[in-house]
């Protein structure tokens, strides 16, 4: 049946898309909360199981409250397929098992997600799977990083925690000229201030953990992307692997992306304020912000975005004491690295989410000692800055 809000505009189909009302007559979309379906008969069963009849079978793969967050982030992000998964890693891991065989090349940007990182670099390419990784802003360096083998390019834009930004556009054309997808990692962006695939790309990931819950409240994740490589072979991969997504996690994102477009845009609002504000600090050495016009790629930012995002990082004098004297001087900010929150959070990356990495990857990567992050929330501007105390 077709939703009648998917030929509405972004903000409605944030609220509609999806839900088809039951005979219940409910207003909030109901949270399904069971592992199996009933069929009428064996001949129902049998025409299920063969795909041969649309309809419920198990919630491993089939459950009507993922599906309706499936439906409305696949709405949002201007695809026709979305697969919801247990976690963001998940749907990394999900989408590589269903696009990738042994012997596939890989080529990934070097700024992205740590787990990301090792999920390539240690675990999937002891399945045969080869990968390497180029500079996120060098599109030269992607060019001539294909190899006949390269399947995939891979990249998160902004990227964290330097905010630098892959060129969706130039990269699409270089994956296609190579018979090769492009894969683009949206947590910082989301649908409401880009979107991959009207840029070309090929297969969008979310981390719904971050923006889409927008509340720090459940782990999630999610592909999107066309019929085929979505709706097929991801797909596949969850259907008899499992890392599914639960109903009431499903629930919770349905509620985020009703508020999603507002809070993006407020969050951006409160982190341009911020960024302007470190800059004129003494005590702050450099800001990293795709919303300043010093940010090296902002042209790039005001075409590709909507929107500059609510990450803020910045290096401060002093090294990593004074960095872990900021973190530890704030009162009201949360000291996690988590990030996407309408609560403010503040990390020191070198020491948490990079850690992992050695001290050389570090330095090429420019995460730094004096590092310091700040997912900004949706609290007074006025009272974030005041948490920030340079002085002590
Ligand atoms: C958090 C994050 C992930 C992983 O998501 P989980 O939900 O924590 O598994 C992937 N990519 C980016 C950019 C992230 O920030």
């Amino acid at each position: 049946m077709p939703n009648p809000a998917n030929r509405h505009s972004f903000s409605t189909r944030a609220i509609r898309a999806g839900h088809r009302r039951t005979n219940e007559g409910e207003q909030s979309e109901p949270i399904f909360a069971t592992s199996s379906f009933v069929f009428d008969n064996a001949a129902q069963a049998a025409a299920r199981f063969a795909y041969t009849e649309e309809g419920n079978v198990y919630s491993r793969f089939t459950n009507p409250t993922v599906r309706t967050f499936e439906e409305r982030l696949a709405s949002l992000e201007g695809g026709s397929s979305c697969v919801a998964t247990a976690s963001g890693m998940a749907a990394i891991l999900t989408m590589c098992l269903g696009l990738l065989q042994a012997g596939d090349h890989v080529l990934a940007s070097q700024s992205i997600f740590g787990a990301t990182r090792l999920l390539f670099a240690n675990i999937l390419s002891r399945f045969g799977i080869e990968f390497d990784f180029v500079r996120l802003d060098d599109v030269d360096a992607w060019r001539e990083g294909i190899r006949k083998q390269t399947k995939l390019l891979f990249l998160e834009t902004p990227a964290n925690p330097l905010t630098e930004l892959g060129d969706i556009t130039a990269l699409a054309e270089v994956a296609r000229s190579h018979d090769a997808w492009l894969v683009v990692d949206n947590c910082f962006c989301t649908p409401a201030l880009q979107r991959p695939l009207d840029l070309g790309a090929h297969i969008v990931i979310h981390s719904a953990t971050k923006y889409l819950d927008g509340q720090g409240r459940c782990v999630g994740g999610a592909v999107v992307g066309d019929k085929e490589l979505v709706g097929e072979k991801v797909f596949s991969v969850l259907r008899s692997a499992g890392p599914s997504m639960s109903p009431f996690n499903a629930w919770v994102f349905l509620k985020g992306l009703e508020t999603l477009e507002l809070r993006m845009n407020a969050i951006s609002e409160n982190a341009t304020k911020l960024a302007h504000w470190l800059t004129h600090q003494s005590a702050v050495k450099r800001v990293f912000y795709p919303g300043l016009v010093d940010h090296p790629q902002y042209d790039l930012a005001c075409t590709q975005q909507s929107a500059p995002g609510g990450i803020v990082s910045f290096e401060v004098n002093g090294g990593r004491a004074a960095a872990w004297r900021i973190i530890d001087a704030t009162e009201l900010l949360s000291i996690t690295a988590n990030l996407g929150d309408v609560k403010s959070t503040i990390t020191h990356p070198a020491s948490t989410t990079h850690s992992r990495w050695t001290e050389e990857q570090r330095q090429s990567a420019g995460i730094t000692d004096d590092l310091i992050r700040i997912s900004v929330g949706l609290e007074d501007i006025a009272d974030i800055q005041e948490d920030i105390r340079f002085e002590d």
